[in-house]
């Protein structure tokens, strides 16, 4: 297109080629399936590791440090830094659910699929059965969890829209998460409605958007894949680089939902704070003490035993590490609790700014802006499995905590001046802008504070 800037051309040229080359792309795709496959059931097969294995002597230890040290980590990292790419170029799930999808009965999306609460559900059911039967931790529990949901999506392909990818449009668990993350990435594939319209050429054939997306309606990140099948479609669609504020500044009503809203807080915030931190909590600890002692004290004594499945709750005797049902209830519970109290908390702050910014509807723009902190929050806890993994073989990472503070720090200086600009951009005058600007900072410091206990206060 004329009058673009040099490294815009550059990247035009990048996602035309991603086009030209989707042979390849679907090479890389079935060779990322083999390794997923293979990190995911090798492990699961092998003996657990003893005290005395290493990453670099133990495919188990090696293949845990893999996934869930460097593969989630940098995917969440990658949300950020190309939209979601991941979803349309790299993901197994998505790749066997729409191939299989072409083999499938090809059945209309019926309404309950639709529904726009899965991902939310789904992201939290998973990330609490996730941390009852110590997903992080055991090759067994990841291959039930994450194998799981993959023969579920090759299964809603079977079932569903043929060629497409209905299971990571409405259902894939990470799915909501990866939308609210790439509204923040600085580039997307944009699209020009009028020019679409015209239809001036080139004529090109018609791409096939798996997430069943209106390509001419497009408007930003959140739900591209970016997978760049129609990356030059009439000449309206180019891949672009932008502000990594846009999509959240701009974003209307027309694409935002009350679930973005919901899953951010309740869900990225709230829940996933208590499933990384439930572990070194006194909180814990003191839940957990004083349910024991109530049922002690009415001599009811079988939720102290650990004889649950592995597959209900954590359960490697070999290893001294059980779960009992008092566990599992304290973890439930702690996760709930984290989920309601610091998601109801923020709800309320920005509840509050957008009435004191005089629009109550501002809510769930405004809810957006704290998706910096929620992505250094997912980072941070991810991160940390990372860190431990390291430390077990040896290595020091002095350099992690001041790591950990800048980052918290910058999240939280980048979300509230993502909301200052919001309310800018919305033409609200200085002394309401001010006033909600308070609970903004309340809103951030909440968040903060949270991981300081985690990572300083608690240590
Ligand atoms: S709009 Fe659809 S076809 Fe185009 S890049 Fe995004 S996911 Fe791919």
């Amino acid at each position: 297109m004329p009058g673009l800037s040099r490294h815009n051309r550059w990247l035009q040229r990048l996602g035309d080629g991603m086009r030209r080359h989707a042979t390849a792309i679907r090479v890389v795709q079935w060779l990322v399936v083999l390794f997923y496959g293979g990190l995911l059931v090798l492990p699961a097969l092998l003996p657990l590791p003893d005290s005395q294995a290493r990453i670099l002597d133990n495919l188990t230890l090696l293949a845990q440090f893999l996934f869930w040290g460097i593969w989630w980590p940098f995917v969440l990292l990658s949300m950020l830094l190309f939209g979601r790419l991941w979803c349309g170029v790299l993901c197994p799930e998505g790749s066997l659910s729409e191939w299989a999808s072409q083999y499938g009965k090809g059945l209309g999306v019926p309404r309950w699929v639709r529904w726009g609460g899965w991902p939310t559900l789904a992201f939290c059911l998973t990330t609490l059965y996730g941390q009852l039967i110590s997903v992080y931790d055991y090759a067994q529990a990841a291959l039930l969890i994450l194998g799981g949901s993959t023969v579920v999506a090759v299964g809603v392909g079977l079932l569903f829209a043929r060629g497409k990818r209905v299971w990571c449009r409405y259902l894939c668990p990470v799915s909501g998460v990866f939308s609210l993350l790439a509204r923040l990435a600085p580039v997307h594939f944009q699209v020009d409605e009028q020019r679409w319209k015209d239809n001036a050429g080139p004529r090109l054939p018609p791409p096939n958007c798996a997430p069943l997306l209106d390509i001419r309606r497009l408007r930003g990140a959140s739900d591209c894949h970016a997978c760049g099948r129609c990356s030059g479609q009439r000449g309206a669609v180019q891949l672009i680089a932008r502000s990594s504020n846009q999509e959240i500044l701009h974003a209307t009503e027309d694409n935002l939902s009350p679930w973005d809203a919901r899953l951010l807080l309740f869900g990225v915030i709230g829940l996933a704070m208590g499933a990384f931190q439930w572990t070194v909590s006194p909180w814990f600890i003191a839940l957990k003490q004083s349910l024991a002692q109530w049922l002690v004290g009415h001599e009811v004594f079988w939720p102290l035993q650990d004889n649950a499945p592995w597959w209900l709750l954590t359960h490697y005797p070999a290893l001294n590490d059980s779960f009992s049902w008092l566990d599992g209830l304290s973890i439930v519970l702690y996760l709930t609790a984290s989920a309601l109290l610091l998601g109801g908390g923020l709800l309320i702050l920005l509840r509050a700014a957008a009435r004191l910014a005089g629009d109550p509807a501002l809510y769930v723009p405004l809810s957006l802006t704290l998706t910096p902190l929620g992505a250094a929050g997912l980072f941070l806890g991810l991160s940390a499995t990372t860190v431990k993994l390291l430390r077990y073989e040896g290595l020091l990472l002095e350099w992690v905590q001041p790591a950990r503070a800048w980052l918290l720090l910058g999240a939280i200086v980048w979300s509230l001046l993502l909301g200052w600009k919001r309310m800018a951009f919305q033409g609200i005058p200085l002394p309401r802008r001010s006033a909600a600007g308070v609970c903004l900072l309340l809103a951030n410091a909440l968040v903060g504070y949270g991981w300081w206990l985690q990572f300083w206060g608690w240590n």
